[in-house]
C-alpha cells in the first residue's frame, strides 16, 4: 500500500496546482494548499494555508502550520506562478524581475525551506511546475521563459545535491493549459496556437494530474533531473 505523505502545494489554490492538489489527496495524502487574499470555498480534503511565495517569512510561517497539523512535508509542488507578457522593448526591469521573483525566487525559497527535513528522512519528492516556454522561448515572454528555464537548472542541480539521500527533484513542462492565467485567449487565438499540434486541442487542468502523480510518487525514485512536457507535443516542434 501506498504510505500516505504530507505534502505542501503552492498555488494550489486554483489552477493547476489546485488540480495537482486534489489529485494528491485522492491519492491518500494530507495535503497543504497556498492561497493569498482568501482560502478557497471548495477546497473539500484540503488544507489552506496562506503565503505569498515573495515571502521568505510567509513561506516559513505555513511550512510550520503544515507541519504542525499534518506532519513534515515530504512532497512539495511548486505551482504559484505569474505572466507579465510584453516584448523586450517595452518591458520594464521591475515587469521581468517580479515575475522572477515569483515564478523561480520563490520556488527556490518553498525548496530551500523543505529540503533539510527532507535531507533528514531521507525521502522527499520536488516538483516544480515550469513550462514549455522554458525549452523553446517565447515572443512577449523573456521573464516568463526565463523564470522557467532557471527553474530546469534549479532542479538539475538539486537532484545532483539530493540523489543520495532519497530526494528527487524534477520539473512539469505544461504546454497550453486551460485556467485563469490563459483566459484572455481569444478563441480564435486557441485555435491558432493549438491546431498544428499532434494532439490538436487545449490542455486542461486534469491533463497533467498523471505526470505529477507519477514524479511524486513512491515509485519514481529512480527519476531525478528530468523535465517531463505534457503539452499535446507542442515542444517537438513543427
Ligand atoms: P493561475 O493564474 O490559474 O494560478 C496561478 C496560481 O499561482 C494561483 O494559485 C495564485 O495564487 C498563485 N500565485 C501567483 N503568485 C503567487 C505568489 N506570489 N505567492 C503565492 N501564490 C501565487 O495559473 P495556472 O494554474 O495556469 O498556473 C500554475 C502554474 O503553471 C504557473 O507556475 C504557470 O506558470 C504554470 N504554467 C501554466 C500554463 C498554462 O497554460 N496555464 C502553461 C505552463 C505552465 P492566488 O490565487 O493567490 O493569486
Amino acid at each position: 500500500m501506498t504510505p500516505a505523505r504530507t505534502a505542501l502545494v503552492t498555488g494550489g489554490n486554483r489552477g493547476i496546482g489546485r488540480a495537482i492538489a486534489q489529485s494528491l489527496a485522492d491519492s491518500g495524502h494530507q495535503v497543504a494548499v497556498t492561497y493569498r487574499d482568501s482560502p478557497p470555498k471548495d477546497a473539500t480534503g484540503l488544507h489552506p494555508v496562506r503565503c505569498d511565495v515573495t515571502s521568505a517569512a510567509d513561506i516559513d510561517d505555513a511550512f510550520r502550520r503544515t507541519e504542525e497539523e499534518l506532519g513534515t512535508v515530504e512532497i512539495l509542488v511548486a505551482s504559484a506562478g505569474i505572466v507579465h507578457d510584453r516584448p523586450l522593448i517595452g518591458m520594464t526591469e521591475d515587469q521581468f524581475t517580479a515575475v522572477l521573483d515569483t515564478n523561480l525566487t520563490g520556488a527556490y525559497r518553498c525548496a530551500a525551506r523543505a529540503a533539510p527535513r527532507m535531507l533528514r528522512g531521507r525521502w522527499g519528492r520536488i516538483l516544480f511546475v515550469g513550462s514549455v516556454t522554458g525549452l523553446t522561448g517565447n515572443a512577449g515572454q523573456a521573464n516568463y521563459a526565463a523564470s522557467k528555464a532557471g527553474l530546469v537548472g534549479m532542479a538539475r542541480s538539486l537532484a545532483r545535491e539530493f540523489g543520495r539521500r532519497g530526494v528527487t527533484v524534477n520539473t512539469l513542462a505544461p504546454g497550453l493549459i486551460d485556467t485563469d492565467m490563459t483566459a484572455d485567449l481569444s478563441p480564435r487565438h486557441r485555435e491558432e496556437l493549438t491546431a498544428a499540434l499532434p494532439v490538436p486541442r487545449i490542455g486542461t487542468c486534469d491533463d497533467l494530474t498523471a505526470a505529477a502523480l507519477l514524479l511524486t510518487g513512491e515509485s519514481a525514485g529512480y527519476i531525478t533531473g528530468a523535465v517531463l512536457p505534457v503539452d499535446g507535443g507542442l515542444s517537438m516542434g513543427a
